[in-house]
Order: C-alpha cells, then sequence, then structure tokens
C-alpha cells in the first residue's frame, strides 16, 4: 500500500552517475522543483505510464538532492532498465520523472523508542535515510543499524558508519556477512539472525526493515516470535509480500 499524498511526478536533472561496487550504483537527482518526503519513504522512476520502479530515498529532505542506491545483480532486468534510462537520459541531459515521497515505513518521528535498522544488501538506502535523520534530529535513543551482505565488498558505506559509531555512543553499526572472505573479522551468517542472536526479546525496540522481500517476511515473523510488537515494525516491503 503506498501513500498517495504526493504522486505528481516531478522532472529530476541527473546530476551524476558513479559505481559504489561493481553491481551497485549511486545516483543523485536535482528536482526541479521541491520534492516533499519523510526520512524512510522512496520514490518511483516513471519510465513510462505503465512502468514505474521504486527505489528508496537514501538522502533527507534538508538535502536539496535526491540520492539513490541502485542494485543491478548479473542476470537482473528490473533495476537495470531503470538504470539504463537514468544514464540515457543523463547522456543527453534531459531529466527524468519521478513521484516523490511514497509509502508508508517512513521514520516516526514522534517515538522515543529504542530502534533497529535491518538492511539487506542495497536495503541499507532505506536504513541510511532513517540513520541520517535520526542523527540530524540528535534524537537521544539508542539505533543498533545492521546491514547484512553476500560479500564484504557491498558494504560500500562501511567507512562512514564506522564513524558515525566511533563518534555517537548511542550509534551501533553491525555488518553481517553471508559469504565472507577469509580476511573478514566481523559478524557472518543471515542479517535478521545476528539481531535474533543479540536481544533477548525485542518487544520495546521499532524496527525498521528493508531489502529483499524474502527477508523481510522471514525477519517480520522471527522478530514477533521474539517478542517485537507487529505495530512497531515498518517495512514498504511488507505491501508486497
Ligand atoms: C519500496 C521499494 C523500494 C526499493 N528500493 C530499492 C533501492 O533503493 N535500490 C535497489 O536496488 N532496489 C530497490 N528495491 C528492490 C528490492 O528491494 C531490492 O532489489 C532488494 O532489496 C535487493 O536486495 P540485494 O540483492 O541487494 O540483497 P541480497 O544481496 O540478495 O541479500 C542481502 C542480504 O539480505 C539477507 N537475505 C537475502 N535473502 C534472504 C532470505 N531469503 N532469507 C533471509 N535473509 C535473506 C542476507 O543477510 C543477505 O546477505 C525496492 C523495492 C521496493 C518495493
Amino acid at each position: 500500500m503506498t501513500n498517495t499524498a504526493n504522486t505528481t511526478a516531478i522532472a529530476c536533472n541527473v546530476n551524476s552517475v558513479e559505481a559504489l561496487t561493481p553491481g551497485i550504483s549511486r545516483v543523485v537527482l536535482s528536482p526541479e522543483q521541491a520534492a516533499g518526503y519523510q526520512a524512510g519513504q522512496y520514490l518511483q522512476l516513471v519510465l513510462s505510464a505503465d512502468d514505474k520502479r521504486p527505489f528508496s530515498i537514501a538522502s533527507i529532505a534538508s538535502s536539496k538532492l535526491l540520492e539513490l542506491h541502485i542494485g543491478t545483480p548479473a542476470g537482473d532486468t528490473w533495476s537495470s532498465a531503470a538504470l539504463t534510462h537514468i544514464e540515457q537520459q543523463f547522456r543527453a541531459g534531459l531529466p527524468v520523472m519521478a513521484e516523490i515521497g511514497l509509502g508508508q515505513a517512513q521514520l516516526r518521528q514522534d517515538s522515543k523508542r529504542p530502534v533497529i535498522l535491518l538492511a539487506g544488501g542495497t536495503g541499507f538506502s532505506y536504513v541510511y535515510a532513517i540513520a541520517q535523520a535520526l542523527s540530524a534530529a540528535n534524537a537521544s535513543q539508542p539505533v543498533f543499524l545492521y546491514w547484512g551482505v553476500r560479500h564484504e565488498e557491498a558494504l560500500y558505506y562501511q567507512t562512514e558508519l564506522q564513524q558515525w559509531a566511533s563518534q555517537n555512543k548511542q550509534f551501533r553499526f553491525i555488518p553481517v556477512v553471508q559469504q565472507p572472505g577469509t580476511a573478514w573479522q566481523g559478524r557472518t551468517g543471515l542479517v535478521h539472525e545476528a539481531v535474533l542472536a543479540d536481544f533477548v526479546s525485542l518487544e520495546a525496540y521499532d524496527i525498521y526493515i528493508a531489502g529483499p522481500f524474502a527477508m523481510a517476511g522471514v525477519a517480520r515473523e522471527a522478530f514477533a516470535e521474539q517478542g517485537a510488537h507487529r505495530e512497531h515494525m515498518f517495512a514498504d516491503a511488507f505491501a508486497y509480500i
């Protein structure tokens, strides 16, 4: 289910497209008019009237620019068609059209409950926006950001997150690698299982989830069994599964 409050497509100039990893690109868009959205919402890139593709907005509204992280794994056509469209418009000096400010899984600004952010792969884009918004609001509650990837090379913002964690005692960053190389010394396995291992009860937490739909579904059920309240778990993936 989407928030339809702001679904008029806005023209956005493409400022840059750069590789974060061989399979993930960072796209920066500059909307031609004010784009209202909340941290944790997504936009739909309009490829045609019948073909609109959702991407989480990694930036927060105080930035005038929109940052996207687009994964194009081998064999994928869904995201790569969207990226190809953006690159073509960029090269031609033309804007892309986007419906901005969609979704129901945005940060609950008024909640003072401690926060768990669970990201699988490029689901990181969503939790990054929420972490930035909490930081910008000087939120005092503890924040635990879990980021699960298949290989450690996909932790493209690891250095920045480690820096945040070293500067803020309330912010913890826990990267979890599913298929680690021999040099990896951190957590391993599936990312939601790391959360289950770390918390005896999830009852007190607001939990924000983004990543593969299979992960979102498995995490929701496992977290509920470990005490999480369903009304305190947020993910736009829930509308799709
Ligand atoms: C509203 C919305 C917004 C979206 N935004 C974006 C976006 O900004 N960018 C984008 O590229 N795509 C986006 N998508 C598409 C989709 O969500 C992503 O393609 C997906 O999250 C990509 O995952 P990945 O391949 O990076 O993760 P993977 O590399 O497949 O997995 C990463 C980690 O997730 C966990 N995991 C994966 N599968 C399972 C499983 N079956 N069970 C348990 N844990 C598992 C593991 O810990 C794994 O290491 C969006 C979709 C919707 C509906």
